[in-house]
């Protein structure tokens, strides 16, 4: 009981003060013809989980870097509760601003046993107090028993762990993550996030996380920010940007979609595929998203009738392409196994229209 009460004790020690953290109107770039960012505004609020999302080349670890300290922006500010940290007023160095980062390759140093690792970053306290540190940092992310190993003799999962609680140790404000479970195997990879999640929630830090897949950031994120090449494209809830995307390239990033042009007309588009409320849509060009899960597919029956071209199994569901009279391009479809027979060739489909988003063509950018 009494073991317990301390190892309690030393856990809560071991708690952080959340902080804003803000982007207001950064701009960068690396040259002349290299612009990375463009006017990014944004802000990771105490204690949240912010993912920033994006392609390869999008500028999330730029915007991470200028976080941090490492790299600077050419206008704009960054500030972390209302104080500005970097900006024409103020630069403060790295080791001044109360955040944590980890890295994709965990970056352990191999010679260094656990617990030495662990206590690089805490420079400013002496050896005892240090190790103290540490050792709580490592009872956090459940590793306390490794302090005097080294790092080779952990799986890639626990020395992931270990550069969480490295970065945790001098107990940041903010934790910074870059991809951080890339390295990781992707049996580790679910398991391994969903450990960093609780330990983030238990010691109450606000974290940006960078990553470039979009369940990762649905599984991670409060919320996500959506980048695109060096602009904000969305920011909100996995449900707000699933649900509401604001075009077709945010769209695309969290479903598979049919695209297919058409024309709105007084709230509503006609396509090959059916004709679906557009509501607020202004007379023009669109695009019609329709999501791959959209679709309910029968051998008796529904809106129109389809031919099977093809069939692949995976899994849990099938994935169809089916010819549709009017539409040039094989139209796909995501269904559950077994919902169709397997010899079926022409069946019945039926559109969802809440699987369907319509964008206006000339803002297209995917
Ligand atoms: P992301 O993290 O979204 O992949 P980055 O922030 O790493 O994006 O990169 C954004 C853009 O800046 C890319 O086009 C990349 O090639 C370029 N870039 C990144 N680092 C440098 C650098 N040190 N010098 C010049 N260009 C760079």
């Amino acid at each position: 009981m009494q073991g317990e009460t301390h190892l309690a004790q030393r856990v809560t020690a071991g708690v952080t003060f959340a902080a804003r953290l803000s982007f207001e109107d950064i701009h960068h770039s690396y040259g002349p013809d290299a612009v990375t960012l463009r006017g990014i505004t944004l802000s990771a609020e105490p204690g949240e989980v912010l993912c920033l999302l994006g392609p390869s080349g999008s500028g999330k670890t730029t915007l991470l870097r200028i976080a941090a300290g490492i790299e600077a922006q050419t206008s704009g500010r960054v500030l972390l509760n209302d104080r500005e940290i970097a900006g024409p007023d103020a630069f403060l160095p790295p080791e001044k601003r109360s955040i944590g980062l980890v890295f994709q390759d965990f970056a352990l140093f191999p010679h260094l046993s656990i617990v030495d690792n662990v206590r690089f970053g805490l420079t400013a306290l002496s050896k005892t107090e240090s190790r103290r540190e540490a050792l709580i940092a490592l009872e956090r992310v459940g590793l306390a028993g490794y302090a005097d190993s080294f790092p080779h003799v952990l799986s890639g999962g626990e020395q992931q762990r270990v550069a969480l609680a490295r970065a945790m140790a001098p107990r940041p404000s903010v934790l910074l993550m870059d991809e951080p479970f890339s390295g990781l195997d992707s049996r580790l990879k679910d398991s391994v996030r969903a450990e960093t999640l609780a330990i983030l929630r238990q010691s109450r830090a606000t974290a940006i996380v960078v990553t470039h897949d979009a369940e990762e950031a649905m599984r991670l994120g409060d919320r996500i920010a959506l980048l695109k090449g060096g602009r904000l494209v969305q920011a909100g809830t996995a449900e707000e940007l699933y649900e509401k995307p604001l075009d077709l390239f945010a769209a695309g990033f969290f479903s598979e979609l049919n695209v297919l042009p058409a024309r709105a007309k007084a709230g509503s588009v006609e396509t090959p595929l059916g004709t679906f409320a557009a509501p607020g849509q202004e007379d023009g060009a669109v695009n019609v998203a329709i999501r791959l899960s959209g679709f309910d597919v029968s051998e008796s029956g529904g809106a129109l009738q389809a031919r099977v071209r093809s069939r692949r199994f995976l899994g849990v569901v099938e994935l169809l392409e089916l010819a549709v009279p009017g539409v040039d391009t094989p139209v796909r479809a995501r269904v559950r196994i077994g919902e169709l027979p397997a010899r079926s060739r022409d069946i019945w489909i039926t559109v969802r229209p809440r699987d369907v988003l319509v964008f206006e063509r000339d803002n297209e950018n995917a």
